[in-house]
């Protein structure tokens, strides 16, 4: 595969959906085959994995991966030898260094999903050119909007957690740094303000679209209704985390507009386009996802997963290859009646739980994404989880990294947890450390980093 920009990247997205059935396995068996001999040559982790692949292997061939595997192996991992772990991790010691390029080539990305333990990725041209030709030629559900919303000038602005190198917030960063005039066009608002900074911030926008994470996005409807908030949105475009129907029709009701979503990972870009039909219709040219249970072992159609194997067909720099994503989905190939041939699957997300203070006899609710970014910076802290009970007590799970100590992790985290919630005026909270170490939840199996517990749940600390 040659490198590919923007345009390129729509050119080959409207010529794929051009193709017959056939047409399109082709593309992506080629674009496979591509990447696969790709990271063998260039990636001595990949070759030495690979080293026993038949010659005509095919994807079941590939043996799984996940994030601990290839971040422990980065530097061998990674197809371009000149550059090391060490030194992208000290480049982001440097926040100022957000949206800027490493080497010169790379935009930083760094992302813990839904396991806690953070990745770093090199974002090089091609997986920049293809994210957001894919966005463009199929991030919208409706063809009237996107015309609308080009004719309003595209005033975008999104509600993301900033201060780290999470895709959002670099990606629009880079924009406005190479572009500086688009301000007033483009903007990022922090999740990490008091809600009201936040609709000052966004009374003064008035943004055409409207993103973010839904949990960021739910805190803002009270301020609608209540007149506070007074934006005009024509599209909420929602990403990050699961967006619920309840959620998704109080949205649209209180801000009179369209609601809609993605399914996207930084690990993998867009990797499914919502529809009409609310079905997300896998992007198979440039990704293959895998649902299995598990044991890797392959789930039939219809039937909800435990996770998925995602292949990015586009990411040389790192080549994802059958890596897992905690998602749990489930796939459909019969037709939909949005017309779209590409097969399509109904998500069940990656959801923490908004949570609520008291303050002097007022409810603070807080959303659970900005706690969880501030965590994330702690770097004694390896993974993390959060229950919150009622009364302002929080017990926090949590496992250190190696060569600190629970308790030292523990201080650290309690400090920059106490300090954020006092930017949300909650100053009368007791942190506790648990004896715990971050889990599932027994019954679902679902992984909260953030967990909203009752009076009727046993204090665990
Ligand atoms: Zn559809």
């Amino acid at each position: 595969m040659k490198n590919v920009n923007m345009l390129t990247g729509l050119i080959a997205c409207r010529k794929y959906r051009k193709l017959s059935a056939e047409g399109r396995k082709a593309v992506q068996q080629q674009r496979l085959r591509d990447i696969v001999a790709y990271a063998r040559e260039k990636s001595p982790f990949y070759r030495d994995l690979y080293q026993n692949l038949p010659a005509d292997f095919s994807l079941a061939h590939l043996p799984p991966m996940d994030k601990r595997t290839l971040m422990e192996h980065w530097n061998d991992w990674v197809t371009d030898q000149g550059v090391t772990l060490a030194q992208v991790e000290d480049f982001m010691k440097t926040l100022d260094n957000i949206g800027r390029k490493f080497h010169g080539q790379y935009l930083v990305f760094s992302t813990s999903g839904s396991t806690g333990n953070p990745l770093v990725m090199l974002c090089d041209r091609t997986v920049n050119g293809v994210m957001g030709a894919v966005n463009i030629d199929r991030g919208f559900v409706r063809g009237d909007i996107l015309k609308e919303y080009v004719k309003r000038g595209g005033k975008t602005i999104g509600v993301f957690a900033t201060g780290g190198f999470y895709l959002s917030n670099s990606s629009v960063r880079a924009r406005l740094l190479k572009m500086p005039w688009k301000k007033r066009q483009m903007g990022i608002t922090s999740a990490l303000l008091p809600v009201p900074e936040i609709v000052k911030e966004l009374n003064a926008f008035q943004p055409v679209m409207l993103g973010g994470y839904p949990t960021n996005l739910d805190l803002l409807i009270d301020e609608q209704l209540a007149g506070r908030l007074h934006i005009k949105p024509l599209l909420i475009m929602t990403g990050g985390e699961y967006l619920s129907d309840e959620l998704r029709a109080r949205l649209s009701k209180a801000f009179s507009c369209f609601v809609q979503t993605m399914y996207s990972c930084t690990e993998g870009g867009t990797i499914a386009c919502e529809c009409k039909e609310r079905h997300f219709h896998v992007n198979e040219d440039w990704v293959i996802v895998e649902p299995v249970d598990k044991n890797n072992r392959p789930v039939p159609d219809g039937v909800q997963s435990d996770k998925i194997l995602l292949t990015n067909l586009f990411n040389r720099t790192q080549p994802f290859l059958r890596y897992e994503v905690t998602d749990r989905v489930v796939m459909h190939h019969e037709p939909c009646a949005c017309g779209n041939p590409l097969p399509w699957l109904t998500l069940e997300g990656r959801t923490d739980d908004v949570v609520t203070f008291t303050q002097e006899g007022r409810e603070v609710r807080v959303a659970p994404l900005p706690m969880y970014a501030i965590l994330k910076e702690v770097h004694s802290l390896r993974r993390f989880q959060l229950l919150v009970y009622p009364g302002n007590r929080i017990a926090m799970r949590l496992e250190p990294r190696e060569g600190d100590t629970r308790d030292t992790a523990f201080a650290a985290a309690k400090a920059a947890l106490e300090r954020f919630l006092q930017t949300q005026s909650v100053t009368d909270v007791a942190i506790t450390l648990s004896p715990d170490t971050p889990r599932q939840h027994p019954g679902s199996g679902k992984f909260k980093h953030i967990m909203r517990m009752t009076a009727e749940d046993a204090f665990e600390a």
